[in-house]
């Protein structure tokens, strides 16, 4: 048993079973023992490769994306450029790289990370330098201003909280203890607010899953957006409307037990994106797009030729197997969906349609 498995056992005999929300938050970000707090999990000797990751294009485009809405809305000066959940900076890196020639971005930008973890925030000093960086612990707490922000693969890693249908109410799924094991099971079947839109799509057994801090986080971004101006891209796996159980572990690169090893696996969930866009109100938000098309449409064949002009061997094909991996349908280009708010009234964010 982890030393996690250990504290979250003795935490369930004491006070009954946790929802999975309070498992995933303890799993991920529990300060001593917590997946995220306590390594760098990223690239292919970690656990997970993300976007970023896999090319610098992927950075450059979301730069010159956010760059362009900034320029669309008359360039509003200062202006807050936030990223929740930068992982190693990889892609902050590259936006900065990509905007820095275009007039007035970087001395209007305020750079603000949103990070909880204390060693991902070294990884990000390292690859950013400390100089004009403000770090803070919560979307919250980003200065009240004009907003451009991109969230990738952060919402999937709030914790949710699963509820299976009943006859006309909802289970809980709960994280309890059988023989000194942590295994799942049901709470009881209760009528709940939040999910009465769900009763007309759903059949008794089906699994709905909410994302309450990712809702509240959204509808701040939304409001900053609507009152200050910005625009905000949201990308991640997910749907419009998330159906059935979609919580799952990565580690090594391949998925187990979410129960097996509490604090040595990443654990994540689809995003239910229906969910945040209603959260955004009165920020308006574009429909969801595949990345893949999102990437095609702000020029990402046109730089891959570029790049790809100065590269030969297995650089060159380690650059074009990349291209693919974040565009192609069979690979990321449609698991991953971009979601766009802007403020009403003006255009939206390049690449999206309203
Ligand atoms: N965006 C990066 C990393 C995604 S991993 C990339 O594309 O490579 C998720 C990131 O979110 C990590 O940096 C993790 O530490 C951070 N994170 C997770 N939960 C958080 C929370 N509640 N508040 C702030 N950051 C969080």
């Amino acid at each position: 048993m982890t030393a996690l498995a250990e504290a979250l056992a003795a935490r369930i005999r004491a006070t009954g079973p946790m929802s999975l929300a309070d498992y995933m938050a303890a799993c991920l970000m529990d300060p001593r023992h917590g997946y995220y707090a306590t390594r760098d999990p990223f690239g292919r000797g970690g656990d997970f490769i993300t976007a970023p990751e896999i090319s610098q294009m992927f950075g450059e485009l979301v730069g010159l994306c956010l760059a362009q809405a900034w320029m669309d809305q008359g360039a509003p000066t200062p202006f807050v450029l936030a990223e929740p959940g930068p992982g190693r900076g990889t892609l902050m890196a590259d936006l900065l790289r990509a905007t820095r020639r275009v007039p007035g971005f970087h001395t209007a930008m305020r750079l603000h990370l949103v990070e909880t973890s204390p060693t991902l925030r070294e990884v990000q000093a390292a690859t950013l330098g400390q100089g004009d960086v403000t770090w803070c612990d919560r979307v919250e707490d980003l200065p009240e201003a004009p907003l451009f922000l991109i969230a990738n693969e952060f919402f999937d890693a709030l914790p949710v909280r699963q509820f299976q249908r009943g006859q006309s109410g909802w289970r809980e799924r709960v994280v309890g203890l059988t023989d000194d094991r942590l295994t799942l099971g049901l709470g009881p079947e209760t009528a709940l607010d939040e999910l009465a839109h769900r009763l007309g799509d759903t059949q008794p057994g089906d699994i709905v899953e909410t994302c309450a801090p990712g809702a509240a986080i959204a509808a701040h971004i939304g409001a900053r957006i609507a009152e200050h101006g910005g625009a905000a891209l949201i990308i991640d796996y997910g749907d419009w409307r998330a159906l059935g159980d979609t919580f799952q572990a990565v580690a090594g690169h391949t998925t187990t037990d979410p129960l097996a090893a509490p604090g040595a696996a990443d654990l994540t969930a689809h995003v239910d994106f229906e969910a945040l866009a209603r959260a955004s109100a009165p920020a308006a938000h574009t429909r969801l797009t595949p990345q893949g098309v999102f990437l095609e449409r702000l020029g990402i064949a046109a730089r891959a030729e570029t790049l790809a002009r100065g590269l030969s061997g297995a650089a060159l094909e380690s650059h074009m197997a990349a291209y693919r991996r974040l565009t192609r349908a069979q690979e990321m280009g449609t698991l991953f969906k971009v979601l766009g708010l802007y403020p009403p009234g003006t255009p939206p964010p390049p690449g999206l349609e309203p």
